[in-house]
């Protein structure tokens, strides 16, 4: 499955993040999860849609989409010219398909920060930095083969890719990143896929703040404009360790004091399986109610696909109905008769919350 790195400066509170949700009592239960290694965490996402149609269906179990989690530790002042875990970590963030910085609002003086105190517009560019040196030299190595091979072939896609890197080069010599600076360069980002570079992944941030922080409007105002258009995520990491050690109902009870719906965990996964340009559709029976994942605009054929390569390969029709029109008409069979089910052929593109059965020959 597709993971998201975690990244950040020491003590701003990823180890805690990562914990409380490789711990989640809540998204565990119900929800497989499973450690790999030490540092990866596979986390279910939270769709209350799935617990709904258990019950209309009678289903046994619910079965959630997965995401990995990786916590990538070593990411200092340096770490692009091998200070601290340099090597180590840039292998690790390099395998992830996108990248959460965690950065540091809270003010404990019980907890060193490794600047002096915290600043978070300060800290995202030393994280920045670090990643987008990275990238440099990783183009500084290529482009030298990259050109020449264009040169001898005189290929018209060779000198294309050399054009993209050239113009990334740019955007990355004035200290942008290209998941910020490639559109607007007009840099299309696939072209630059073989180097595997880290600025090129999509990003999100989660600010650690303290309670009294997390209330405060302007704050997270200023906050989400600093990295836009990336997304933002406002927890207390701390808090956040607290709630999943708690029952549901004082979780929730506990969350609403905060003028919160929904756990910063919950929000992060949620947001995070976004970013990763995918989303999900639903299929429902006696056995289970499960989300499978698909990527943004994939095929009805290509979603069978994800279940089995046979129902891919033999695939004849999906027989769909949205998720809200099945709960608006309260069953199946009531869709079915009001005329939402309808029946879609091998080009229709996938909507999310589609709850589906496939037809195919064996
Ligand atoms: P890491 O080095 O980024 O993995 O940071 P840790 O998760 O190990 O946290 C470093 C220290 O900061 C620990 O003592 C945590 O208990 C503390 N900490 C983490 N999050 C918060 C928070 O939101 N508020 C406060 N006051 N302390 C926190």
């Amino acid at each position: 499955s597709l993971s998201i790195g975690i990244v950040g400066l020491p003590n701003v509170g990823k180890s805690t993040l990562f914990n409380a949700l490789t711990k989640n009592e809540a998204l565990a239960a119900n929800y497989p999860f499973a450690t790999i290694e030490p540092n990866v965490g596979v986390v279910g996402v939270p769709d209350p849609r799935l617990a709904r149609l258990a019950e209309m269906f009678g289903s046994q179990r619910i079965v959630p989409a997965t995401m990995e989690f990786v916590d990538i530790a070593g990411l200092v002042k340096g770490a692009s010219e091998g200070q601290g875990l340099g090597n180590k970590f840039l292998a690790n963030i390099r395998e992830t398909n996108a990248i959460c910085q965690v950065i540091r609002v809270f003010d404990d003086p019980d907890v060193t920060h490794v600047d002096g105190e915290p600043a978070p517009a300060r800290d995202i560019e030393t994280i920045n930095t670090e990643l987008i040196l990275a990238d440099l030299q990783t183009i500084e190595r290529a482009l030298p083969r990259l050109e020449k091979e264009a040169r001898t072939t005189k290929d018209k896609d060779k000198l294309e890719v050399v054009e993209a890197v050239t113009a990334a080069q740019k955007v990355l010599d004035e200290g942008v990143t290209l998941f910020a600076g490639a559109a607007p360069a007009g840099i299309d980002l696939s072209l630059l896929r073989d180097l595997h570079l880290l600025t090129a992944k999509p990003f999100l941030y989660v600010f650690n703040l303290d309670e009294e922080e997390l209330g405060d409007e302007g704050l997270r105002a200023r906050l989400s404009e600093l990295v836009a258009p990336a997304e933002a995520i406002f927890l207390d990491a701390k808090i956040e360790a607290e709630l999943i050690e708690l029952p549901d109902d004082e979780a929730l009870e506990l969350l609403q004091g905060m003028g919160q719906q929904e756990s910063g965990l919950a929000q992060l996964v949620r947001i995070g399986f976004d970013t990763l340009g995918l989303q999900t559709f639903l299929t429902a029976g006696p056995k289970e109610a499960r989300a499978w994942t698909i990527r943004k605009g994939a095929t009805a054929p290509e979603a069978a696909g994800v279940i089995h390569s046979d129902f891919q390969r033999g695939f004849i029709k999906a027989e769909i109905v949205s998720y809200d029109d099945l709960i608006a008409e309260g069953s199946m069979a009531a869709a079915r008769s009001a005329g939402k089910v309808r029946m879609e052929g091998k080009d229709y593109v996938m909507q999310d919350g589609d709850v589906v059965e496939f037809r195919f020959n064996v």
